[in-house]
This record gives C-alpha cells, sequence and structure tokens, in this order.
C-alpha cells in the first residue's frame, strides 16, 4: 500500500536548506511540479549506479501501459495534442491554443483525460472547431494517426462531450461501478458478471489465495467471458517485453544471488502471467532486505479498479539512505536510555526496550503510477496471507518528503505565519535538523516505549485509541528532541535547534493545521487531533506562567512561545498523563483529553486561518519532474559511468517519453 496521507503534511512544515537545487517548477491549473534531488547517487559503487540505469530505463518503460488502463482512448488522444502540440504555426499565444497546452500538461500529470485524484473528467477550456481542425491537419500527417481518421468525431466527443466517461473510476453506490467507470479494465462486462467471473475462481478453503484477476482485462467477446493477460506473448506484450530486456540487463549487477532470484521470478512473471509466480516473486522480494538499491517493477496497485482487483502499472527504484539510517540506528541502540529516562510513571516503563531503525530511501526513479503524483511511503507486497506469513516491506521516500518541504520554502508560508523575524530565522537554521528527528524519535522509539498494565485489553480506548498513541509518540519526541542527550549523540547541534521544532509544532498544532479543514468541520484525522490536543492542552495548562500566547499584530493571529523550558516540562507532563490513559485503559480519561482538547475548532481562528492560506495561492497538487541518466560507455558499449543531471523541462520530458518509450499501438484489445 502506497502512504499517502501524510503528503498533505508536507506543505506547512516550515523547513529550509541552503543549497541552489530548484526544487519548485512550473506551476498550471491545480497542479505544481516539483523537483527531487537523487542525494548521494554519486558515491554509489559503478555497479550499483549501473543497475540502476537498467532500472530506471526498465521504470519508463511501463508508461504506456497505465495511458491505456486509464482509458482506452488516452493513448490516440495523448498522441493527437503532442502533434498538434508540436507542430501548430498559429498563435501560441492565442486563447485556444494556451488553453489547449494547459489541457495536455494535465493529461501527461494524468496519464489519461481524468484528474489524477479526484477521477473527473478534464472540461477542455478550447473550442471544439479549433481542436478538430487542427487534429484533422496532424491526423493527415502522422502515419500511425492515419488509420484512426474516422475516429476523430468520436474522439471529439470523448473529450468534449461532458456526459460521456464522466469518471474515470467511480465508486457511488447503487450504480454499475464497471459500466460507469471510465478506466479501461473491463470490457463489455458489467458489474455483476465480473463479480460472479471473480466469484467462481475463489476456493474458500485455499489458505494462500493468488490475487484473482490483478494482471488481466476482463472481455466479454462473443457471448463469452475471458480474461486477457497483461504478459510478453499478451496484452500489453509490447510494453512488457522491454521491461523485461531491461531487467535482464540489470540482472548482472544486482547485490546479492538473493535479489537475482528476485529478478529472474519477475521476469518469469512477466513471460508467463501467473500469479502463481508473483507470489512466489513478492516473498522473494519481501525477504530481499540486504542489498542497498531496491525497486518495485510491476502491477501492484488497484485503485484504479471499481472492484479493486486490477493494478496499475508502476515503478520506483530507490536506494537506502545510509546517512539517515545511521540516525535511526543511533536512536535504536540507545533505546533503553529514553525508556529508562522518559517522564512517565515507572510502572507504565518497559524493562526491556526495542527501538525499530525505519528504513529511509532516496528515490531514483518514478514510474507509471508514481509519476508524475507520488506516494511518499512504500509498504508492500499488497496479499493479505503474504503480509503476515512473510512480512513486508515498510520505507519513507526521504529525499521526496524533502522536496515536498523545501519547495514550500519561499512560497510565503512561513512568513505569513511565523510570528516575527528571529523566529523566522530559527526555523530557517533548525527545522530541517529537527523536524527529521522528531519523525525518528517518533517512529523509532515513541510507538515503541511503554507498556500496558497486566490485564488491560490493548482495544480497551477504542475510537480514541489511535489519537492517543499518535500523541504518546509525538509527545515521546517532543520531550527527547529538547534533551541534552540529542547533543551528547551528535543528533542536534545545539540546545537551540529544538526550539525550532517546538515553535512549529505549536504553530501548526494551534493554527495552520486547520487550513486543510472546511470551515465549519471538526477535526477528525487521527494525526490532526493529536497535534490540536497536544497544543491546545499546553497552551491552556501554560496559561498561569504565560507558556505560550496568541497574540494578535495589525489584526492577525500568531503564536508566540515565552519559555521554552516551561513548555517542555508541559510535553512531559503530558505525555505522563497520556502514557497513564493508555497503560491503565482509562476510556474517560482518553475520551476527555480528545473530545476536550482536539476535535473542537474556535470558528473565528479558522476563518482567519483559511484566508491568509487562500491569500498565498498554493497549488493543492504537486508531482515530480524525473532526473535523466545517462550512460557513459567505453567503445565496447560496456557502461563506465552513469550521470545525473536535473535540467529537463516537463514538457520535454512528457515529449521524450512519449518518444521513446512508447511501444504500444494506439489501441489495444
Ligand atoms: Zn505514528
Amino acid at each position: 500500500m502506497a502512504i499517502s496521507a501524510i503528503l498533505a503534511a508536507g506543505a506547512e512544515k516550515a523547513t529550509a536548506q541552503n543549497d541552489n537545487f530548484e526544487y519548485n517548477n512550473e506551476r498550471f491549473a491545480d497542479l505544481q511540479m516539483l523537483r527531487y534531488q537523487v542525494k548521494g547517487f554519486d558515491q554509489l559503487s559503478l555497479k550499483q549506479k549501473t543497475f540502476i540505469y537498467h532500472l530506471q530505463e526498465a521504470a519508463l518503460w511501463g508508461r504506456d501501459i497505465l495511458f491505456d488502463q486509464n482509458g482506452k482512448y488516452n493513448l490516440r488522444i495523448r498522441r493527437i495534442m503532442e502533434d498538434i502540440y508540436t507542430t501548430f504555426k498559429g498563435d501560441r499565444n492565442s486563447k485556444d491554443f494556451t488553453a489547449f497546452e494547459v489541457y495536455l500538461k494535465r493529461l501527461w500529470f494524468s496519464n489519461g483525460i481524468h484528474h489524477h485524484y479526484g477521477c473527473e473528467k478534464f472540461v477542455p477550456e478550447f473550442s471544439r472547431a479549433w481542436f478538430e481542425k487542427e487534429a484533422e491537419r496532424v491526423m493527415n500527417e502522422d502515419k500511425m494517426l492515419k488509420p484512426y481518421q474516422k475516429q476523430l468525431n468520436e474522439i471529439a466527443e470523448v473529450i468534449f462531450n461532458p456526459n460521456l466517461m464522466q469518471k474515470r473510476v467511480n465508486l457511488a453506490e447503487g450504480q454499475d461501478l464497471i459500466l460507469t467507470s471510465a478506466s479501461n479494465y473491463y470490457d463489455g462486462v458489467n458489474q455483476q458478471e465480473a463479480e460472479e467471473f471473480y466469484a467462481n475462481m475463489k476456493n474458500p478453503a485455499d489458505p494462500h489465495p493468488v490475487m484473482f484477476g490483478l494482471n488481466s482485462r476482463l472481455v466479454k467477446k462473443n457471448g463469452k467471458i475471458q480474461e486477457r493477460v497483461w504478459k510478453t506473448d499478451g496484452l500489453y506484450g509490447e510494453a512488457i517485453t522491454h521491461i523485461v530486456d531491461c531487467l535482464t540487463k540489470a540482472r548482472p549487477f544486482a547485490e546479492d544471488a538473493e535479489q537475482q532470484a528476485v529478478i529472474d521470478k519477475l521476469v518469469e512473471f512477466y513471460r508467463t502471467g501467473d500469479l502463481h509466480t508473483f507470489d512466489e516473486y513478492t516473498i522473494l522480494w519481501a525477504g530481499n532486505t540486504a542489498p542497498q538499491v531496491d525497486f518495485v517493477n510491476g502491477f501492484t496497485e488497484s485503485y484504479g479498479d471499481p472492484l479493486g482487483l486490477k493494478a496499475s502499472w508502476e515503478s520506483i527504484v530507490n536506494f537506502k539512505d545510509m546517512e539517515a539510517t545511521k540516525r535511526t540506528e543511533t536512536l535504536s541502540a540507545n533505546a533503553q536510555w529514553f525508556e529508562d529516562h522518559s517522564p512517565v510513571d515507572s510502572r507504565f516503563k518497559k524493562e526491556k526496550v526495542k527501538g525499530i531503525s525505519a528504513k529511509v530511501i532516496t528515490a531514483a526513479i518514478l514510474g507509471g503510477d508514481l509519476y508524475p503524483s507520488t506516494a511518499i511511503g512504500i509498504n508492500l507486497p499488497n496479499s493479505d496471507w503474504v503480509r503476515k506469513e512473510h512480512g513486508s516491506k515498510s520505507v519513507t521516500i526521504g529525499n521526496l518528503t524533502e522536496a515536498y518541504n523545501l519547495a514550500a520554502k519561499g512560497n510565503g508560508f512561513r512568513d505569513e505565519f511565523i510570528i516575527d523575524k528571529q523566529v523566522l530565522q530559527l526555523v530557517d537554521q533548525y527545522a530541517d535538523i529537527t523536524d527529521d528527528l522528531h519523525t525518528d524519535l517518533h517512529e523509532c522509539l515513541g510507538h515503541g516505549s511503554g507498556r500496558l498494565l497486566d490485564g488491560v485489553d490493548g482495544d480497551s480506548l477504542k475510537a480514541y485509541g489511535s489519537t492517543i498513541e499518535e500523541a504518546r509518540a509525538d509527545l515521546f519526541g517532543l520531550y527527547y528532541v529538547a534533551d541534552p542527550k540529542m547533543v551528547e549523540l551528535g543528533l542536534t547541534p545545539n540546545m537551540e535547534a529544538y526550539k525550532a521544532q517546538y515553535y512549529t509544532y505549536m504553530m501548526n498544532g494551534l493554527m495552520t493545521q486547520l487550513m486543510r479543514i472546511q470551515l465549519g468541520n471538526d477535526i477528525e484525522e487521527a494525526h490532526m487531533r493529536n497535534r490540536a490536543l497536544i497544543a491546545n492542552w499546553c497552551y491552556e495548562k501554560g496559561k498561569k506562567d504565560n507558556v505560550v500566547e496568541l497574540v494578535k499584530k495589525n489584526g492577525k493571529t500568531y503564536v508566540q512561545i515565552n519559555d521554552y523550558e516551561k513548555l517542555r516540562n508541559l510535553f512531559g507532563q503530558l505525555l505522563a498523563e497520556i502514557q497513564r490513559v493508555k497503560s491503565t485503559g482509562d476510556f474517560k480519561g482518553a475520551q476527555a483529553l480528545v473530545e476536550g482538547y482536539g476535535v473542537k475548532i474556535d470558528p473565528q481562528l479558522h476563518k482567519e486561518v483559511l484566508e491568509r492560506y487562500e491569500k498565498l495561492n498554493l497549488a493543492p497538487y504537486k508531482g515530480f519532474i524525473n532526473p535523466v541518466y545517462t550512460a557513459v560507455r567505453d567503445a565496447q558499449g560496456n557502461i563506465t559511468d552513469v550521470k545525473v543531471s536535473y535540467d529537463e523541462s516537463y514538457a520535454h520530458q512528457m515529449l521524450r517519453y512519449s518518444q521513446q518509450y512508447a511501444p504500444l499501438p494506439l489501441i489495444n484489445e
């Protein structure tokens, strides 16, 4: 499963870093393009670089598969529009052309004509007459499009008729979800037929069921329903053959024999389409944890199928971030010290605690359904029994999170909400370090700390359980990020740094996270409730000592922290109380904390935050332009080095991919 929920949180994090990399790129419609930096690539060995080079080629060859999965007209529409875009001789500043350009950029971003997130069809803001005239011209000039000239009206209908193929994935109850969804996973079958087809395949007694339907289109022809399987000699075979070819070239450079076995199984699966082979492959993949370089390549997530069976194609190539992983290992190695010194009652402490070293990876390329819009974490495989019996890999993608954070720098957010220059400077200087460190403390130590008293049921806090658990982990991090132990372990540079985390945390919890909630609504999501709970509780309990204030300047509200040490004491007190609630299964206590501090919003303040945020005019969705890898070869064709560069524009990259990695025919039946 892809972790994208945390994605939205990146936007309000205030971080800064002084380097010259330009994270922000162009902005259009509701989208902001970003770049990510593949830090550490140059330090990899030639063998690792060569491995990545072939794997990133494999990641790019699957792009057309996703376009076709997202809708059967997508490849034809893309081809026509790219032709128009590159050969248009008229006024490129005209109303029609500029609107057309935005449409094409959105189509590239969504891998089709529907919104990548909302799934609704794009509304073209250029005229149909203009489009048909241009389309007629290019369809006459382009050999590949000539056979489809008669379809022009049909294609224009798909683009312009608002009642046709309205949604890519429709989940509205009471409708035939297959007939009303534009995605291309079923052809000629209705929902009932598809459900019956797969119900008949299932054997309830099988403890190890394959994921039926995962890698095929279900088609009814001449009254017969059958699967068209995606494999080298099946549907999408032209693309899959290229993917297999790149995987085969990558194989000799794999980091160990187990990783070669992973590649062999994946290739076998691509050749046979056998879902038992797929399970075997995912088991090998989940167990292969030693190598620094790793990858996902294949039919993976099923959000695009209204029945949740068929998987869209995606790929990511990555390598372990040794620096960040070292940080989490340092914390892990000292886990017992943190447990022993925490401010909670000793009855609730673990006698023996084991830290978790979270794996942080660096993305090298994004492909298919992970491009340009992407997840910032991966937790695979998806098969329930495989996860249970063989485990899964869970990683966070450090350089993508970093890119989100650094792109947010200079977008005006911090200048708008941070109280004054001194605090802004403090945040600029330290927030990137302390924010990562807080996340690590939360993940590696916070969740694993503490114990339930004997006889206490782990579910006693019911609906409040996850908010309390997140608060516990966050408080553990907040308490310790200010501890001299952090400086001693070399994790923060001095005893000032933690203040950046304290300020941004309180600002987020008291004010800025409200920008993601509609006026009039309560806070519902557990992580957001936990932040509000902590911030509001400390604000209120600190009132008599004037620890934290909300002050007004020029009619705007700001957070002001008057005493950082006392704030740390408050975090410690609340941590002790939250741990007591958890350890004793005190439902009433949990209810009072969550309902009292974590749910309700001051409507006046909410309105103010929304208005101030709105004025910043930030794009709600973001995606990434990939870096470009170039292989340096000797006279024999052996790779002697791999260079990575970041200078390609969004449109250029999309057009280049459509030229270099477009193996599929325009119609795939
Ligand atoms: Zn957590």
